[in-house]
Protein backbone atom coordinates (compact mmCIF):
# COMPACT_ATOMS: atom_id res chain seq x y z
CA UNK A 1 0.00 0.00 0.00
CA UNK A 2 1.25 3.42 -0.56
CA UNK A 3 0.25 6.63 1.91
CA UNK A 4 0.79 9.58 1.53
CA UNK A 5 -0.06 12.41 4.30
CA UNK A 6 0.01 16.10 4.43
CA UNK A 7 2.57 16.04 1.26
CA UNK A 8 3.52 19.20 -0.01
CA UNK A 9 6.00 20.31 -2.83
CA UNK A 10 7.67 23.55 -4.49
CA UNK A 11 9.65 23.69 -7.72
CA UNK A 12 11.41 26.96 -6.16
CA UNK A 13 8.59 29.38 -5.28
CA UNK A 14 6.00 27.45 -6.96
CA UNK A 15 4.00 25.17 -4.87
CA UNK A 16 3.06 22.49 -7.05
CA UNK A 17 1.56 19.75 -4.81
CA UNK A 18 -0.40 20.73 -1.86
CA UNK A 19 -1.73 19.21 1.11
CA UNK A 20 -1.91 15.90 -1.03
CA UNK A 21 -3.46 13.11 1.46
CA UNK A 22 -4.15 9.62 -0.57
CA UNK A 23 -3.83 5.71 0.80
CA UNK A 24 -4.13 3.29 -2.55
CA UNK A 25 -4.68 -0.32 -0.75
CA UNK A 26 -2.93 -3.54 -1.79
CA UNK A 27 -5.44 -4.39 -5.34
CA UNK A 28 -6.55 -1.13 -5.39
CA UNK A 29 -6.49 0.38 -9.27
CA UNK A 30 -6.72 4.34 -9.00
CA UNK A 31 -6.32 6.79 -12.15
CA UNK A 32 -6.04 10.12 -11.84
CA UNK A 33 -7.10 12.61 -14.62
CA UNK A 34 -6.92 16.30 -14.58
CA UNK A 35 -5.89 19.41 -16.85
CA UNK A 36 -2.14 19.62 -17.69
CA UNK A 37 -0.13 21.28 -15.34
CA UNK A 38 -1.87 20.16 -12.68
CA UNK A 39 0.69 18.02 -11.15
CA UNK A 40 -0.28 14.72 -11.68
CA UNK A 41 3.28 13.30 -12.84
CA UNK A 42 4.87 15.04 -10.36
CA UNK A 43 2.38 13.18 -7.59
CA UNK A 44 3.71 9.87 -9.51
CA UNK A 45 7.38 10.82 -9.71
CA UNK A 46 7.32 11.49 -5.73
CA UNK A 47 6.30 8.28 -5.07
CA UNK A 48 9.34 6.43 -6.33
CA UNK A 49 11.50 9.49 -5.32
CA UNK A 50 12.30 10.55 -8.80
CA UNK A 51 11.21 13.79 -7.40
CA UNK A 52 11.92 15.06 -3.92
CA UNK A 53 9.05 16.28 -1.67
CA UNK A 54 9.33 19.00 0.99
CA UNK A 55 6.71 18.47 3.65
CA UNK A 56 5.13 15.26 4.03
CA UNK A 57 5.19 11.58 4.67
CA UNK A 58 5.00 9.06 1.65
CA UNK A 59 5.02 5.50 2.87
CA UNK A 60 5.39 2.60 0.18
CA UNK A 61 3.97 -1.17 2.28
CA UNK A 62 5.49 0.54 5.38
CA UNK A 63 8.88 1.91 4.34
CA UNK A 64 8.87 5.85 4.84
CA UNK A 65 10.15 7.58 1.79
CA UNK A 66 13.34 9.88 2.91
CA UNK A 67 16.45 11.24 1.73
CA UNK A 68 18.48 8.07 2.82
CA UNK A 69 19.44 6.54 -0.38
CA UNK A 70 18.96 3.04 1.37
CA UNK A 71 14.92 2.97 1.70
CA UNK A 72 14.78 4.73 -1.91
CA UNK A 73 16.20 1.64 -3.47
CA UNK A 74 14.03 -0.63 -2.09
CA UNK A 75 10.75 1.90 -2.47
CA UNK A 76 12.12 1.72 -6.34
CA UNK A 77 12.38 -2.40 -6.20
CA UNK A 78 8.92 -2.81 -5.38
CA UNK A 79 7.47 -0.06 -7.58
CA UNK A 80 7.52 -0.21 -11.00
CA UNK A 81 6.73 2.62 -13.43
CA UNK A 82 5.84 2.78 -16.92
CA UNK A 83 5.56 6.14 -18.66
CA UNK A 84 4.56 8.23 -21.41
CA UNK A 85 7.97 7.56 -23.56
CA UNK A 86 8.56 4.28 -23.21
CA UNK A 87 12.56 4.92 -22.31
CA UNK A 88 14.21 1.72 -23.87
CA UNK A 89 17.92 1.09 -24.56
CA UNK A 90 18.13 1.33 -27.90
CA UNK A 91 21.35 -0.52 -28.10
CA UNK A 92 19.63 -3.02 -26.40
CA UNK A 93 17.52 -6.00 -27.76
CA UNK A 94 14.66 -6.26 -26.17
CA UNK A 95 14.94 -9.21 -24.10
CA UNK A 96 18.44 -7.36 -23.10
CA UNK A 97 16.56 -4.49 -22.08
CA UNK A 98 14.37 -6.85 -19.76
CA UNK A 99 17.01 -8.32 -18.10
CA UNK A 100 19.26 -5.56 -17.75
CA UNK A 101 18.41 -4.35 -14.36
CA UNK A 102 17.33 -7.81 -12.76
CA UNK A 103 20.83 -8.96 -13.61
CA UNK A 104 23.27 -6.13 -12.31
CA UNK A 105 20.31 -4.53 -9.88
CA UNK A 106 18.72 -8.08 -8.54
CA UNK A 107 22.09 -10.18 -8.94
CA UNK A 108 19.43 -12.55 -10.98
CA UNK A 109 21.61 -15.45 -12.91
CA UNK A 110 21.48 -14.38 -16.11
CA UNK A 111 19.70 -17.76 -17.52
CA UNK A 112 17.24 -17.01 -14.50
CA UNK A 113 16.67 -13.45 -15.89
CA UNK A 114 16.19 -14.32 -19.61
CA UNK A 115 13.01 -17.04 -18.00
CA UNK A 116 11.71 -14.66 -16.54
CA UNK A 117 11.72 -11.90 -19.17
CA UNK A 118 10.32 -14.37 -21.71
CA UNK A 119 7.72 -14.99 -19.95
CA UNK A 120 6.34 -11.81 -19.42
CA UNK A 121 7.40 -10.69 -22.92
CA UNK A 122 4.33 -13.71 -23.59
CA UNK A 123 2.51 -12.42 -21.12
CA UNK A 124 2.51 -8.80 -23.16
CA UNK A 125 2.51 -11.07 -26.28
CA UNK A 126 5.22 -10.40 -28.28
CA UNK A 127 7.92 -13.02 -27.26
CA UNK A 128 8.68 -13.44 -31.07
CA UNK A 129 10.09 -9.58 -30.73
CA UNK A 130 13.05 -10.59 -27.90
CA UNK A 131 15.73 -10.75 -30.14
CA UNK A 132 14.71 -7.38 -32.08
CA UNK A 133 16.02 -3.66 -30.84
CA UNK A 134 13.48 -0.90 -30.11
CA UNK A 135 13.28 0.95 -32.95
CA UNK A 136 12.48 -1.91 -35.02
CA UNK A 137 9.24 -2.22 -32.92
CA UNK A 138 6.28 -0.09 -33.27
CA UNK A 139 5.33 2.38 -30.46
CA UNK A 140 2.39 0.04 -29.01
CA UNK A 141 4.87 -2.79 -29.07
CA UNK A 142 7.50 -0.95 -27.76
CA UNK A 143 5.13 0.06 -24.68
CA UNK A 144 4.16 -3.35 -23.96
CA UNK A 145 8.08 -4.15 -23.60
CA UNK A 146 8.06 -1.16 -21.10
CA UNK A 147 5.51 -2.45 -19.35
CA UNK A 148 7.08 -5.88 -19.42
CA UNK A 149 10.56 -4.97 -18.49
CA UNK A 150 9.10 -3.23 -14.90
CA UNK A 151 7.06 -6.47 -14.46
CA UNK A 152 10.68 -8.41 -14.60
CA UNK A 153 11.43 -6.67 -11.54
CA UNK A 154 8.34 -8.24 -9.66
CA UNK A 155 7.07 -5.18 -8.57
CA UNK A 156 4.18 -4.80 -6.14
CA UNK A 157 2.72 -1.83 -7.40
CA UNK A 158 2.57 0.10 -10.92
CA UNK A 159 3.17 3.53 -11.80
CA UNK A 160 1.40 4.40 -15.15
CA UNK A 161 2.10 8.00 -16.27
CA UNK A 162 -0.18 8.66 -19.70
CA UNK A 163 1.57 5.35 -21.17
CA UNK A 164 -0.38 5.32 -24.36
CA UNK A 165 -0.83 9.57 -24.97
CA UNK A 166 2.22 8.77 -27.34
CA UNK A 167 1.11 6.02 -29.13
CA UNK A 168 -1.35 6.34 -32.60
CA UNK A 169 -5.05 5.34 -31.55
CA UNK A 170 -4.74 1.58 -33.41
CA UNK A 171 -2.01 0.97 -30.67
CA UNK A 172 -3.54 2.09 -27.60
CA UNK A 173 -6.27 -0.95 -27.39
CA UNK A 174 -3.49 -3.20 -27.35
CA UNK A 175 -1.27 -1.37 -24.57
CA UNK A 176 -4.75 -0.65 -22.46
CA UNK A 177 -5.66 -4.66 -22.47
CA UNK A 178 -2.64 -4.95 -21.43
CA UNK A 179 -3.27 -2.85 -18.16
CA UNK A 180 -6.65 -4.36 -17.88
CA UNK A 181 -5.02 -7.83 -17.16
CA UNK A 182 -2.32 -7.07 -14.90
CA UNK A 183 -5.59 -5.33 -13.63
CA UNK A 184 -7.49 -8.48 -13.35
CA UNK A 185 -4.68 -10.22 -11.68
CA UNK A 186 -4.50 -7.92 -8.57
CA UNK A 187 -1.99 -5.66 -9.74
CA UNK A 188 -2.26 -2.57 -7.08
CA UNK A 189 -2.00 0.59 -9.72
CA UNK A 190 -1.47 4.01 -9.76
CA UNK A 191 -2.43 5.11 -13.39
CA UNK A 192 -2.67 9.24 -14.60
CA UNK A 193 -4.78 8.71 -18.16
CA UNK A 194 -7.20 10.30 -19.93
CA UNK A 195 -8.44 6.82 -20.71
CA UNK A 196 -11.60 7.07 -19.47
CA UNK A 197 -13.25 3.90 -20.94
CA UNK A 198 -10.24 2.45 -19.46
CA UNK A 199 -10.91 4.11 -16.02
CA UNK A 200 -14.47 2.93 -16.14
CA UNK A 201 -13.59 -0.70 -17.02
CA UNK A 202 -10.43 -0.77 -14.42
CA UNK A 203 -10.31 1.85 -11.68
CA UNK A 204 -12.18 1.10 -8.21
CA UNK A 205 -11.57 4.83 -7.70
CA UNK A 206 -10.97 7.74 -10.08
CA UNK A 207 -9.25 10.91 -8.15
CA UNK A 208 -9.19 14.48 -10.35
CA UNK A 209 -6.13 16.75 -9.78
CA UNK A 210 -6.42 20.60 -10.36
CA UNK A 211 -3.88 23.37 -9.30
CA UNK A 212 -1.85 20.84 -6.86
CA UNK A 213 -4.57 19.58 -5.16
CA UNK A 214 -6.90 16.48 -5.19
CA UNK A 215 -9.96 18.43 -5.50
CA UNK A 216 -12.37 15.20 -5.76
CA UNK A 217 -11.98 11.44 -5.93
CA UNK A 218 -14.83 8.61 -6.16
CA UNK A 219 -15.77 5.29 -7.31
CA UNK A 220 -16.25 5.98 -11.47
CA UNK A 221 -20.10 5.41 -12.04
CA UNK A 222 -20.05 7.98 -9.00
CA UNK A 223 -17.19 10.28 -10.44
CA UNK A 224 -18.65 10.08 -13.86
CA UNK A 225 -22.04 10.66 -13.23
CA UNK A 226 -22.22 12.92 -10.54
CA UNK A 227 -18.99 14.89 -10.46
CA UNK A 228 -19.50 17.17 -7.52
CA UNK A 229 -16.98 20.02 -7.50
CA UNK A 230 -18.00 22.92 -10.52
CA UNK A 231 -13.84 22.32 -11.85
CA UNK A 232 -14.47 18.46 -12.24
CA UNK A 233 -17.29 19.04 -14.10
CA UNK A 234 -15.95 21.48 -16.45
CA UNK A 235 -12.88 19.14 -16.95
CA UNK A 236 -15.31 16.43 -18.12
CA UNK A 237 -17.51 18.22 -20.15
CA UNK A 238 -14.11 19.23 -22.15
CA UNK A 239 -12.98 15.60 -22.23
CA UNK A 240 -16.14 13.47 -22.34
P1 LIG B 1 0.40 17.09 -18.13
O1 LIG B 1 -1.04 16.64 -18.18
O2 LIG B 1 0.67 18.16 -19.13
O3 LIG B 1 1.37 15.96 -18.16
P2 LIG B 1 0.81 17.26 -15.23
O4 LIG B 1 -0.47 17.31 -14.49
O5 LIG B 1 1.51 15.97 -15.31
O6 LIG B 1 0.57 17.87 -16.70
P3 LIG B 1 3.25 18.21 -14.02
O7 LIG B 1 4.16 17.74 -15.08
O8 LIG B 1 3.22 17.46 -12.75
O9 LIG B 1 1.76 18.36 -14.57
O10 LIG B 1 3.61 19.72 -13.73
C1 LIG B 1 2.95 20.48 -12.74
C2 LIG B 1 3.46 21.90 -12.75
O11 LIG B 1 4.82 21.92 -12.32
C3 LIG B 1 3.46 22.56 -14.13
O12 LIG B 1 3.06 23.90 -13.95
C4 LIG B 1 4.89 22.48 -14.59
O13 LIG B 1 5.21 23.55 -15.40
C5 LIG B 1 5.65 22.52 -13.28
N1 LIG B 1 6.90 21.76 -13.35
C6 LIG B 1 7.03 20.45 -13.70
N2 LIG B 1 8.31 20.04 -13.61
C7 LIG B 1 9.02 21.13 -13.20
C8 LIG B 1 10.41 21.36 -12.91
N3 LIG B 1 11.32 20.37 -13.01
N4 LIG B 1 10.76 22.59 -12.51
C9 LIG B 1 9.85 23.58 -12.37
N5 LIG B 1 8.53 23.43 -12.62
C10 LIG B 1 8.11 22.22 -13.02
MG1 LIG C 1 2.16 14.75 -16.86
Amino acid sequence: AITIEGMNKWYGAFHVLRDINLTVNRGERIVICGPSGSGKSTLIRCINALEEHQQGKITVDGTLLSSDLKNIDKIRSEVGMCFQHFNLFPHLTILENCTLAPIWVRKTPKKEAEETAMHFLEKVKIPDQANKYPGQLSGGQQQRVAIARSLCMRPRIMLFDEPTSALDPEMIKEVLDTMIELAEEGMTMLCVTHEMGFARQVANRVIFMDQGQIVEQNEPEEFFNNPKSERTQLFLSQIL
